[in-house]
């Protein structure tokens, strides 16, 4: 599908809010457009709202040189991003511009030859790459005159949502699972926001937030991944912008990404496809591939099976951050991973465990559980064949080790002595 662009007048006129480029929202089932709002579903047919862009007045080298001058955020990439020009100014987190990793080391180990780059995004301001897409549900929520950030959340949303709403001066309450790590649980708390534990899983805080939004009480809430669900999106593009950039303004071969709702990978598409419409990048083919853990596998498991649809499941793995059983953006993961000619894999909380370690031990990058999955389905897409070592390859880890401190629990002291050389001698260490 192409970037879309407008030209008709009609379109900004019934959009009196101010958010750059955004045009519009665009059903990506049946076209149909509205004007700019806190909507996400498709009055036609239900099919879910992205946001539309007028893109047509951009120069090519003038772009990329606005860019490039940018601020070392996202916000460089103001200009193709549903926020207002003057972003960059208001309080909020600046996250982004994270490092793109060349790991030498672990491509060693793995035996990959064509370059293989982390992209880090433990680096954000909450250490997760949830900072992006708060970041545009933020100005969303502004433009819309929302006096409460909330969202759902499998915990890192939760934390990146508490520190935006406190930097913008924004009440915010938000939804967990009550049984998630505590690393994620304090992160979110800190803040000083409401934290609502619910019992149940993610799939059921989602289902109450739905509700939520049709009640009296949830009059005034900007839910950022329900009913700002299309701005928060547009922010994983980033990941793809910053990673061409990084590159020097070229597409890697092949990505390995992590699947939660789908959303991140979905975007990530996206924003490779806007790049290459917009001359930024040349155009070559390139391959995304989607990760997810043994435990929560829904579009691993319609991959492998030849299914368009994704049958939800029951979440049980290490890997909560992406522990969506019913995740919404699941049937368009499966389009891009055959459109380009990558696939879906998943890997076991063992697996993911010795993925966490290996990328500590070789890069010196301690990766939550989610960066797990993905190094730990990038290994075994190359024993497998199916990712091709010689192309230059992009993993990314989306969260940082600290929060799940319990998935490397064994990890400890290799010796406990006495302060003496005898001791020291005597426990092998010398
Ligand atoms: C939320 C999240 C993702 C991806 O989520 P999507 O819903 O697929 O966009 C990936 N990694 C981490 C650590 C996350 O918190
Ligand atoms: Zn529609």
């Amino acid at each position: 599908m192409a970037v879309q662009t407008v030209a008709t007048t009609a379109d900004t006129a019934a959009s009196p809010v101010d958010l750059g480029p955004a045009a519009a929202l665009s059903c990506r089932e049946c076209g149909h457009r509205i004007p700019l709002g806190p909507v996400f579903a498709c009055e036609e047919c239900f099919g879910p709202l992205e946001i539309a862009y007028d893109y047509s007045s951009y120069d090519t080298e003038e772009l990329r040189r606005r860019i490039e001058a940018g601020p070392a955020n996202i916000w460089r990439y103001a200009p193709l991003l549903p926020v207002p020009a003057d972003v960059a100014e208001k309080p909020n987190l600046n996250p982004g511009w994270t490092k793109l990793v060349k790991a030498d080391n672990l491509a060693r180990e793995l035996g990959v030859t064509g370059g293989l780059y982390v992209k880090d995004d433990s680096g954000n301001p909450t250490h997760s790459f949830k900072d992006r897409v708060v970041a545009q549900a933020l100005e969303a929520a502004r433009a819309f005159g929302f006096t409460t950030l909330s969202c759902s959340s499998t915990g890192n949303l939760a934390g990146a949502v508490g520190a935006a709403a406190a930097r913008a001066g924004l009440r915010s309450c938000v939804f967990i699972p009550h049984d998630l790590e505590q690393g994620k649980v304090v992160m979110a708390a800190v803040y000083g926001g409401e934290l609502v534990g619910i019992e149940g899983n993610y799939d059921d805080v989602n289902r109450f937030c739905s509700e939520l939004i049709g009640d009296p009480a949830g009059e005034g809430w900007g839910f950022v991944n329900v009913n700002l669900r299309p701005y928060y999106a547009e922010g994983s593009k980033t990941l793809a912008y910053e990673i061409c950039e990084q590159l020097g303004w070229r597409l890697p071969d092949q990505l390995v990404v992590p699947i939660a709702s789908g959303s991140q990978l979905t975007k990530i598409d996206k924003g490779l496809r806007e790049l290459i419409e917009l001359g930024l990048v040349e155009d070559k083919p390139y391959k995304i591939f989607g990760a997810q853990a043994e435990g929560c596998s829904p579009v691993s498991t319609a991959y492998k099976a030849g299914h368009d649809v994704v049958r939800p499941q029951k979440p049980d793995t290490i890997a909560k951050s992406l522990a969506i059983g019913n995740p919404a953006d699941g049937p368009y993961v499966l389009d891009i991973a055959r459109r380009t000619g990558g696939a879906v894999e998943d890997v076991t909380d063992g697996q993911i465990v010795d993925a966490i370690k290996l990328l500590a031990r070789t890069e010196g990058i301690f990766a939550e559980t989610a960066g797990g999955v993905t190094v730990g389905v990038t290994r075994k897409l190359i024993e497998a064949g199916v990712l091709d070592p010689a192309l230059t390859t992009v993993v990314l880890n989306t969260g940082d080790g600290l929060k799940t401190l319990d998935a490397v629990a064994g990890t400890g002291l290799t010796a406990t002595i006495r302060p003496s050389l005898e001791s020291f001698r005597s426990a092998g260490l010398a």
